[in-house]
């Protein structure tokens, strides 16, 4: 035997890759692999943005594979029975794949490892290809992991990160391994009209990018929803064409406050997975319970409808929401906001909200989505579990000249300044017809959820 297989998941690139390079030691043949999974498609995961994304994701690294005298092979169906299929025609002893901590991949990683060992084959799970530490590698002395960002991210920030991997020069991959097609994203339909493009070359560039000139600028703009001016790698991150490892040392390397602040994101991202790795049920169960009696999706559906199509009445919530529906992408002060409008001021369970977000988010990713969405509902990792954010307030200080708001919300094109964002008090209101009143009175809202909250 001495072929081994690839599986490539959420790690789609060639360039620090510590699965290929130990399936491809001492110049071995390799299959590189990528399973379009009934599984994740029978969950509901699989929707057009992100298939999208994943179709540019998938031309690319076929190429890079080309370029070096490989391809890349894909099958579709039940994930299990195709790597072993594929282990099989090759001869391969070894399958390689990367760590991962969903509920859902856990599981797949304990059937893979059962059929393969069935069959005579090994299989190696790598970690830190889509972390930059091992979820697990850290633990505070009485628990299976950290539940506050703060003490993780002191013991995070001090740990050494493994150097990155060069990509291969060359892949040789045996003969006789049949694919599929590779898909395209011309053939989707209602993929949202301004998502980013996929694949690792795409990603290598706005990276480079990113670190030339917007790094240095981050630690004091990265809340200026107007300016734009975060790194916008969230999808590269999701899908692993870039990888996290790489970015904090090439970050850590530029210097400075803005690479701090963006390192400490990166371990955001960390600290979400090792929660979920640990804790698989808080994608779909509260993390910390408040008791909610959230208000029913019949019962708020006017509102929900209306948080969804950004037709609340608030600017800045509406802007983010249309934002969302536009580019598969929001800003995180948006996303800030649009949940905790929905969640606290409107009083809708969390759930709701973080399936809207993944149903568009180009980047939606079970451990970033859920948890973050938790956060801001208060019943995840916050430690003020209860605060609300004030959509005025906050669109008035992220958004001091309104240019966010005018850029998404063509009805408030002609109103001037902050004035934007609290459109019931212009004196002259015929210019902005169309835009809908407020959904609920802030104050109203407010009282609602204390009331729920027991916190009167
Ligand atoms: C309700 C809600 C839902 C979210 N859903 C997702 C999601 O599905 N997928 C996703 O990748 N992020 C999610 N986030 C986190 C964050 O908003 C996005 O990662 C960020 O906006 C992506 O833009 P960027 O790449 O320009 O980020 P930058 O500010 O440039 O940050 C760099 C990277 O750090 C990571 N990061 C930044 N903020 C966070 C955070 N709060 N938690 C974890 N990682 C972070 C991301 O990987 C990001 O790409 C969510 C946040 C909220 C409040």
């Amino acid at each position: 035997m001495t072929a081994s297989v690839v599986l490539f998941t959420s790690d789609l690139r060639l360039h620090d890759h510590p699965p290929l390079r130990a399936a491809s030691a001492g110049g071995r043949q390799v299959v590189p692999l990528f399973v379009r999974d009934r599984g994740v498609t029978d969950a509901g995961f699989a929707v057009p943005n992100r298939l999208a994304f994943l179709s540019d994701c998938l031309r690319d690294l076929d190429a890079g594979l080309r370029e070096r005298g490989g391809r890349l092979v894909v099958r579709c169906g039940d994930v299990v029975e195709e790597v072993c299929a594929v282990a099989a025609a090759a001869g391969a002893g070894e399958v390689h794949m990367a760590a991962d901590v969903s509920g859902y991949a856990q599981l797949r990683e304990r059937r893979l490892r059962r059929a393969l060992e069935a069959d005579g084959r090994r299989l190696h799970v790598h970690d830190t290809v889509t972390t930059v530490l091992a979820p697990g590698a850290l633990t505070p002395a009485a628990s299976d992991h950290f539940a506050v960002f703060t003490p993780y991210f002191r013991h995070w920030s001090v740990q050494r990160v493994r150097d990155p991997l060069g990509a291969p020069r060359v892949v040789q991959v045996p003969d006789g391994i049949a694919s599929e097609g590779l898909p395209f994203r011309a053939a989707l339909s209602g993929v949202s009209p301004e998502t980013a493009a996929g694949g690792e070359t795409a990603g290598r560039k706005r990276l480079t990018a990113w670190l030339r000139s917007g790094l240095a600028g981050y630690a004091d703009r990265h809340d200026d929803l107007a300016g734009d001016a975060t790194s916008r790698l969230s999808p590269h991150l999701h899908f692993g064409t870039l990888s996290p490892v790489e970015l904090v040392h090439r970050a850590r390397k530029a210097g400075g406050p803005g690479a701090e602040a963006f390192v400490r994101q990166l371990a955001w991202r960390d600290f979400h997975r090792q929660v979920l790795a640990a804790r698989p049920a808080a994608a779909v169960t509260d993390y910390r319970t408040r008791r909610d009696r959230w208000r029913s999706e019949r019962t708020a559906r006017a509102d929900i409808e209306a948080w969804r199509e950004g037709r609340t009445g608030f600017p800045v919530i509406d802007a983010a929401m249309r934002q969302l529906r536009h580019e598969g992408w929001m800003h995180n002060r948006g996303r800030l906001l649009t949940a905790s409008f929905l969640t606290k001021t409107l009083y809708v369970d969390w759930r709701v909200g973080a399936r809207h977000f993944l149903e568009l988010l180009v980047d939606g990713d079970l451990a970033n989505n859920q948890l973050n969405w938790q956060w801001v509902a208060g019943t995840g990792t916050d430690t003020r579990p209860n605060r609300v954010l004030n959509p005025v307030a906050q669109g008035r200080r992220h958004d001091p000249d309104g240019a966010y708001v005018r850029r998404w919300v063509p009805e408030l094109a002609g109103v001037a300044g902050a004035a934007v964002h609290e459109p019931w008090k212009l004196r002259d209101r015929a210019g902005i017809s169309g835009y809908p009143d407020r959904v609920v009175d802030l104050a109203d809202g407010l009282a609602r959820f204390r009331q729920a909250r027991s916190l009167e």
